[in-house]
């Protein structure tokens, strides 16, 4: 059997290092066995999903060179590979479940189901569904369906005994049956929800291992039982350990940047990053910490990766990278440098935000530094606008906007001067800002000083991914700080 494995990543926000990690051990584990890595997009959530996450998504992956051999750009014999295209298999499917008495349509309206979640909620039950539709009969169900109502498509799940997960890392898991609700598997727009999809498309394009995130496992007694319902044999199931941030939580773009952009734009190099990846929840056999992805291919085993979530520890990410740097050549190492921050369309960029403030050629490199790399070393207190200015808030006043504007900016998908000045004025007016006051402290975590070009050309320059990560170090700077008594 040819070992087929996929990357399936939902289109909604950056390209994120879990998806580069995750990306990794499916193309290893392809490579090692001679089979295929799929990139399959799972944007049935229509409204969350972009035509820019994907392509940026597609761009990080192959910065890394985590190329696949099927995906919706290089097509292959078990396409369309973009679940959007493919809805009408998944209600044909749905149609085959409800059919063999594993699946029935719910008619109950959303505020049906909102009143009773709150009732279950208040009574101290779980907040799932309560079974209303489970036993309508199928000629109830044709004819409210026939009769033009509204319905989804929920799995029918035993209510009692245990479903066994046999993962690969962590042996086999049981589940108490009762703790599952009745998923749903088809919305009533028609299209599909995670599990369905994600089972029909593992099962049509012939995954033998399915190799996921942890957070995933609670989902897997839903895909068993799907497996099983369709009878059709279950893929393996590797789900790896989740990244942790240095606090052991999950990892997240609060505490650590989670865009891949972000450590491409700050010259992470693309070989550092995989070696990274690697490294987290696997070792190599003999310990080695600096490896290629050949090397890695050669020694990989499942047994080496460890359960326990791994901590993204940027100290090491930098410490490791160090190491690459050193090994390149000087000519090497000037055209990264060059590529990323000196190339021309870059340095074109930049030059009409500084031409009018230059009364010397040399002034080039101290007055647009905050452009090709760090600015970290401002004082926290010139993150706060100015008393003169009769602000009246406090550090952690500012500390919160700072990162409310981080936030707003994350789901901005095209950056341009007015896009961000739009939603910059939205939020200061939602706080109750002067505009002003707002944008003082954005200048000064983007650029790290308070005279800078005209603020939002220069936060577009700097880029998307630096100049949130940035706002967001500038919010930490605040934590805990006083301003002296006046
Ligand atoms: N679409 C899911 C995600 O965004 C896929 C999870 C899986 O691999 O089954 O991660």
């Amino acid at each position: 059997m040819t070992v087929r494995t996929r990357i399936a990543p939902s289109p909604t926000g950056d390209p994120h290092v879990g998806t580069a990690y995750v990306s990794l051990f499916n193309w290893i584990w392809a490579r090692k066995h001679g089979g295929q890595f799929l990139l399959r997009i799972e944007d049935t959530d229509q409204t969350r999903s972009t035509p820019e996450s994907e392509a940026a998504i597609m761009r990080s992956l192959r910065w890394l060179g985590l190329e696949w051999d099927e995906g919706p750009d290089v097509g292959g014999p078990k396409g369309p590979y973009r679940q959007s295209e493919r809805t009408e298999l998944y209600r044909e499917h749905a149609q085959q479940l409800i059919d063999r008495g594993y699946a029935y349509r719910c008619f109950c309206t959303p505020e049906r189901l909102s009143a009773v979640r709150r009732e279950r909620m208040a009574a101290g039950f779980n907040t799932g569904y309560d079974g209303h539709c489970r036993d309508l009969s199928v000629s109830e169900s044709n004819r409210r369906k026939d009769a033009g109502e509204s319905f989804t498509v929920r799995l029918k799940f035993p209510q009692s005994g245990e479903t066994v997960v046999s993962d690969g890392l962590r042996g086999d898991v049981v589940i108490d049956n009762s703790q599952i609700d009745d998923q749903i598997l088809l919305k009533s727009d028609g299209f599909p929800t995670y599990h369905l999809a994600n089972v029909v498309d593992d099962h049509l394009m012939e995954i033998t291992d399915v190799i996921r995130a942890e957070e995933w496992i609670s989902s897997t007694p839903k895909h068993v039982f799907l497996y099983e319902a369709f009878g059709w044999s279950q893929p393996r199931f590797w789900h790896l350990p989740l990244l942790r941030n240095a606090d052991k939580s999950k990892i997240s773009k609060r505490k650590n940047p989670v865009s891949l952009d972000y450590y491409e734009q700050i010259g992470i190099l693309p070989e550092t990053m995989v070696n990274f990846l690697g490294l987290l929840g696997w070792s190599m056999p003999d310990e080695s910490e600096k490896f290629t992805p050949e090397q890695m291919c050669d020694a990989f085993t499942f047994d080496r990766v460890s359960t326990t979530g791994p901590v993204f520890d940027l100290a090491k990410l930098e410490w490791l990278n160090g190491q690459y740097i050193r090994d390149l050549s000087a000519a090497e190492l000037a055209a990264r440098i060059q590529s990323i921050f000196l190339s021309p369309e870059r340095l074109e960029s930049i030059m009409p935000l500084v031409h009018e403030r230059m009364p010397r050629l040399d002034s080039f490199i101290p007055s647009t530094s905050f452009f090709l790399g760090e600015q970290d070393n401002y004082d926290w207190t010139l993150l706060m606008p100015p008393k003169k200015r009769k602000f009246k808030g406090t550090p952690d006043d500012v500390r919160k906007a700072l990162l409310a504007a981080a936030e707003s900016l994350d789901s901005l998908r095209t950056w341009t001067p007015e896009s961000v000045e739009g939603l910059m004025r939205e939020l200061a007016t939602e706080l109750e800002w002067k505009a002003g006051h707002l944008f003082h402290p954005l200048r000064v975590a983007t650029a790290g000083r308070t005279a800078a070009p005209p603020l939002f050309e220069t936060m577009c320059t700097v880029g998307s991914a630096v100049t949130r990560a940035r706002l967001r170090r500038a919010a930490q700077k605040l934590k805990g700080q006083q301003l002296p008594e006046a």
